[in-house]
């Protein structure tokens, strides 16, 4: 028979995991031996209190086994010489973009404003020494979107808007620790992210995928309701080229207001004028 249980446990308690078997029983009043296998399925902190406790919720299986926990794993293959789509922005939104794509067999183009997620650290670091900012390279703007150098707190209050769990699962696969799909408030940590970031990119690569940091979208070439590709710049000086593509996934995020601005004041996010700011040297 499978239970589900909670243990109320003080933190030094809640560390000792080879004590969880002999509470479980007790709990159940029943001997550590009539207890053939359990699992902890979530954790939260109670710190309502002055006594802070961990709430640890089991599975717990007296006479059968425990299901197996199928790994929700992503199943990338080779897309070299598969429909492109381009991807614009490599934030979260991007970056499990294409990893989707791959998925379907698609071959997904990422253009990137910004740098990778380790130089992007560089840059951070003259906006807190000099206060120098690079308009395309900051806080909100390279590999691993906005946010990706603050915290890296993964939940969220709604469980409508898709399958959490599916993305919990992925940043598994690329690397996190396991915590992550047990925790009731998971959390990566900007120490962890980085390297996360760019596991989920090689990975990209690795399946014939294409990454183009430093370059920014200029536009968006439409002729017949049907997109044509885009031209871009490199955003640290450069003549403008085009990329060919018919299907685009525009993940720019919230920051990129030189995107919004354009594509709400011209029908075909054609820009008349060089509106993003390029590095000045
Ligand atoms: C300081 C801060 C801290 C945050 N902390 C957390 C947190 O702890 N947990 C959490 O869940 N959420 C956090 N967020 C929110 C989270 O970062 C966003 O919800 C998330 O980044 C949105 O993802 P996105 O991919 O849609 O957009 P973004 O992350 O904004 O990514 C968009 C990408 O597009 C690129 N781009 C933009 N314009 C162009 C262009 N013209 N050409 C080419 N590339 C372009 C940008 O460089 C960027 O990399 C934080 C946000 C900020 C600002």
């Amino acid at each position: 028979m499978l239970q589900r249980i909670e243990l109320v446990l003080l933190p030094e308690e809640a560390t000792h995991e080879q004590e969880f078997k002999n509470k479980i029983a007790k709990q159940l009043r029943i001997s550590e031996k009539d207890i053939r296998d359990f699992r902890l399925v979530k954790r939260s902190i109670d710190a309502r209190s002055k006594q802070v406790k961990f709430r640890l919720f089991f599975d717990v299986a007296l006479q059968e086994e425990l299901p197996i926990l199928e790994k929700e794993v992503r199943t990338l293959q080779d897309v070299r010489n598969k429909k492109p789509v381009l991807v614009i922005g490599a934030g979260p939104a991007g970056l499990f973009a294409s990893i989707q794509l791959i998925e379907l067999g698609y071959k997904p183009i990422l253009i990137e404003r910004g740098k990778d997620v380790r130089q992007r650290r560089r840059d951070l670091a003259l906006i807190s020494k000099l206060g120098e900012v690079n308009p395309n390279s900051n806080y909100c703007f390279g590999e691993g979107g906005a946010g990706t150098y603050s915290d890296g707190k993964l939940y969220t209050r709604s469980d409508k808007r898709g399958n959490v769990k599916r993305a919990l699962a992925t940043f598994v696969q690329f690397g996190a620790t396991n915590d992550i799909t047990i925790d009731a408030h998971p959390h990566i940590g900007t120490n962890k992210l980085p390297g996360i970031v760019t596991a989920m990119r090689e990975a990209i690569e690795a399946c014939g995928g294409e990454v183009h940091f430093n370059t920014l979208l200029m536009s968006i070439k439409i002729t017949d309701q049907q997109v044509q590709g885009i031209t871009v710049t490199p955003s640290e000086g450069g003549m403008d080229y085009s990329i060919d593509g018919k299907s685009i996934i525009l993940a720019t995020g919230h920051s990129a207001r030189d995107v919004f601005q354009t594509s709400t004041s011209s029908k075909y996010f054609n820009r008349s004028e060089r509106f993003c700011p390029r590095r000045s040297h």
